[in-house]
């Protein structure tokens, strides 16, 4: 209660502005938000390797733009209550079954230095709009370098074997792995690999938005 109204004298001595073009009133404004279109289906699942641990990872709208603008104040500017704006651009889009919901888990350093994890929040929200079980038993277990600017498989040797399935065994059957943003799906299937060898068998991962990352030179085939 204290809080709440803490919070709304905050809004009224600063009230919030859209993070992506300033506009007054809320933290994400409903022109930046109609701006989000959500990728044709070719775009939207990731290519994977034949022996992927991933069923398939998909990432719904362009991370571009304003919602580019959201997910960046969302993760690194504390816009945690952006959470209730983002999800539902999700959960009104899509829908699952009979699957365990687990974020993408955050070291606890980078945890404890955010206060949040963004992921966490987002499958939270998805799992209350499906009505889904959600899990945070995977963890983190090694930190891992911010993934920016990375390529595949540089991306790929950063996070292999940073996760471990920490909850009972085995590790629930079928899981949806849930991150903001999916760029190769390296994240991913480091998060499948730890939770098959716990036992999970199928293992799939949906996030909000899908980066396209440049080939390292010409000769790679853009991904
Ligand atoms: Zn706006």
């Amino acid at each position: 209660m204290i809080n709440r109204l803490w919070n709304s004298l905050l809004d009224l001595v600063y009230p919030p502005r859209c993070y992506s073009c300033g506009k007054a009133g809320t933290q994400f404004c409903p022109t930046c938000l109609a701006e989000c279109i959500p990728l044709t289906p070719p775009q939207r699942p990731q290519p994977l390797a034949a022996d992927s641990p991933l069923e398939r990872a998909l990432g719904i709208y362009p991370f571009q733009g304003s919602l580019r603008a959201a997910i960046h104040a969302f993760k690194y500017q504390n816009a945690h209550p952006l959470a209730q704006i983002l999800a539902p651009l999700l959960f009104d889009f899509c829908a699952w079954q009979n699957v365990v919901l687990m974020p993408v888990p955050l070291h606890g350093v980078r945890k404890r230095e955010r206060g949040y994890n963004q992921a966490e929040l987002l499958a939270r929200n998805l799992a209350k709009a499906w009505q889904l079980p959600l899990s945070t038993d995977l963890q983190r277990v090694r930190a891992t370098e911010h993934q920016v600017g990375q390529q595949a498989q540089a991306r790929a040797n950063n996070v292999a074997g940073a996760f471990e399935w920490r909850g009972q065994q085995p590790a629930p059957s079928h899981v949806l792995l849930i991150d903001d943003v999916l760029t190769t799906g390296s994240t991913f299937e480091a998060c499948a690999s730890a939770l098959i060898a716990a036992g999970s068998t199928a293992v799939e991962g949906l996030a909000l938005a899908k980066a396209i990352i440049k080939p390292a030179s010409p000769l790679d085939s853009p991904e």
